[in-house]
């Protein structure tokens, strides 16, 4: 029976146990400590969308700067067991982690901030909770009573919260709770965040409320009614916040703070104004600049768990990388990015944000360029292409606008525009070399033609047994093996050490096609290489043109976004904006070899040794 090692008197003495006499239902982790794990939860009032992501990556990033171990849980109010079946278009783009759980762009922000990789057990969705109690209710879990939203399903998100802990061994467990205060969706969510602050006790839990003040341009002062009412609401729900992030065009004037403290009982000094600026990436040293760090320290006893030294180097490594950011950029260039949702970034919020990252090591100032193939003849993307430096055809699914991207695919290799092709772009990519170079009419894929004459992108479901997936999308980290003196060898590798022996990488798949190994022979002959590929069976990673063919072609059958981190630029994107730079600037170098641009490409993650 789960029981706590707490020896002071406490409802967790009830842990687990529920019996008639008793309406307390505290399910607690054999050998879990109170106090040991502290928790911050995050709320949102007035309206969904403002950032609570940002703001507590942010925080916590501060956190972890000083030592601490930082465990995120995005908790998503809707019934569907992940994001893999959402459509990015209503809800934003699915984020692959290692262990292969699609998840929320969330996840990424998370990942990305705190340089942190995260597991299925840092989010989930009322489904999966729903799914725990009923699986539990058919197993008789209950010892015959009835089940019900309070305590169980209350219960079971409590549980959860708490194996995440001790699972991760996290000093700070940092809960964000998807929708607004108010919403049916997330009301179980936020009672369990309640009894959790009641059981674990003063200084163990601390609640942060988003809020928004408005600016109607009629009145031109700021109202901030909306965001009282909003945290009104939050603490008829019981919970009383600690702290007071405010959301606003321009900064919070100081009556807003002022009136947002009284109503909400919260000193002055924790109503911090988030307002929008030039980079979300100075939050996290604007927060320190108002003490919201030792704030929350304080709260939750955490003074005890700093490292002074750490938070000083890595306070000045993030100094560098923001000073990075707001430099003015020593070079111009336009990247292309092909996609059915291309009205919507955040269906492509990592590759965004990839691109951010080398632009920032790079110096380059970049231009995006949504290209929307669905409304592209492959006649008119020449023209479309015109004033690129560089295009990505992302991942996607479905035929819509399939041709186009083969065409835009097509003019890169043709005229030497560098090329990135990520999943569905790699696809297009070999699709184009069978058709045009190879000269395989009909080379298709049978994702958008099931009576291709010539499917050189298949399902194999022989692969597919090897991988055991039966039939699914292949998801998650996998091993890629590099072969030595290529593209990839080049940006994967240790620029020092330029490797003599293939050496493995670890990269994130989300696809269910991929090259059919019948053609792969045909394709390399006609100078396609294939220079990553599963370590042991024959099923085709990345591609590429040597040198002599094309100063940068290259693509993944997986997804280089989803690891790229503002320390550690991705080598992929860093390849490309090198490339960019010097197509933008021809004549800077008028003839460069690519090993001379490629130099530049170092950054963090280009570390492997030869395997
Ligand atoms: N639709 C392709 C596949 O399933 C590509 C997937 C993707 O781009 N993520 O293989």
């Amino acid at each position: 029976m789960p029981h706590s090692n707490d020896t002071t008197p406490s409802l967790l003495h009830e842990a687990g146990q529920q019996s008639h006499q008793s309406e307390f239902f505290n399910p607690v982790p054999d050998g879990y400590v109170r106090g040991r794990h502290k928790y911050l939860v995050v709320l949102g009032t007035v309206m969904s969308g403002l950032g609570k992501g940002i703001f507590s990556s942010s925080l916590t990033k501060l956190l972890k700067d000083k030592g601490l171990t930082i465990a995120p849980l995005k908790m998503e109010g809707y019934l569907n067991i992940d994001s893999g079946t959402l459509n990015p278009y209503r809800h934003g783009e699915v984020f692959v982690l290692d262990d292969g759980m699609e998840t929320d762009m969330d996840l990424g922000t998370y990942e990305r901030l705190l340089d942190q990789n995260l597991t299925r057990d840092n989010y989930t969705t009322s489904g999966q909770i729903y799914r725990r109690v009923l699986d539990k209710e058919r197993h008789g879990g209950y010892l015959g009573r009835d089940v019900q939203m309070i305590p169980h399903v209350t219960g079971e998100v409590k549980m959860m919260v708490r194996q995440l802990a001790m699972k991760q061994n996290a000093d700070l467990v940092c809960i964000e709770v998807g929708g607004t205060v108010g919403d049916h969706e997330n009301a179980f969510y936020i009672e369990a965040m309640r009894q959790l602050a009641f059981e674990e006790g003063p200084g163990s839990v601390a609640f942060v409320a988003l809020t928004y003040v408005i600016e109607p341009p009629a009145l031109g002062e700021q109202k901030s009614k909306a965001a009282q009412l909003g945290l009104k609401k939050l603490m008829e729900a019981g919970i009383q916040p600690h702290i007071v992030a405010v959301r606003c065009q321009s900064p919070v004037e100081a009556s807003a703070r002022e009136k947002i403290a009284m109503f909400s009982n919260v000193p002055l000094n924790r109503v911090f104004s988030m307002h929008d600026r030039e980079s979300v990436y100075t939050i996290p040293e604007d927060l320190r600049k108002t003490g919201m760090d030792r704030e929350v320290l304080s709260l939750l006893d955490l003074h005890g768990r700093v490292n002074q030294v750490h938070e000083d180097e890595e306070r000045e490594r993030w100094r560098k990388f923001v000073a990075d950011i707001k430099r003015k950029r020593a070079h111009k260039v336009t990247i292309g990015l092909t996609g059915k949702y291309a009205s919507l970034r955040d269906a492509y919020a990592s590759i965004d944000k990839a691109i951010e990252h080398a632009a920032a090591r790079l110096h380059a100032q970049v231009n995006i360029e949504w290209i929307d193939t669905t409304k592209l003849t492959p006649e008119q993307v020449p023209d479309r292409l015109a004033s690129m430096d560089a295009v990505i055809v992302p991942g996607g699914f479905g035929v819509r606008g399939t041709e186009a991207k083969i065409a835009c695919v097509r003019h890169c290799r043709e005229t030497g525009l560098p090329y990135l092709g990520i999943c569905l772009g790699f696809q297009m990519a070999v699709i184009d070399y069978a058709r045009y170079v190879c000269n395989i009419n009909g080379a298709s894929s049978t994702e958008f033609d099931p009576q291709a004459p010539h499917p050189v992108i298949d399902i194999l479901p022989e692969q597919k047994k090897i991988e055991g997936l039966g039939g699914n999308m292949r998801l998650g980290g996998k091993d890629v093996l590099i072969k030595p003196d290529t593209l990839a060898a080049h940006l994967f590798g240790n620029p020092a050490k330029p490797a003599t022996e293939p050496f493995t990488i670890r990269q994130r798949f989300r696809h269910r096609f991929e090259v059919d190994p019948r053609h792969i022979e045909t394709l390399e002959a006609s100078g396609l290489v294939f220079s990553g590929r599963h370590p042991e069976h024959p099923i085709m990673q990345i591609l590429e043109l040597p040198p002599d063919k094309h100063p940068f072609f290259i693509g993944a059958q997986f997804h280089p976004e989803l690891t790229s981190r503002p320390l550690r630029p991705q080598p992929m994107f860093m390849g490309l904006m090198a490339a960019a730079i010097q197509h933008a600037n021809p004549e800077a170098e008028p003839e460069p070899t690519r090993d001379r641009w490629l130099a530049q490409c170092e950054t963090p993650q280009n570390t492997q040794v030869p395997a």
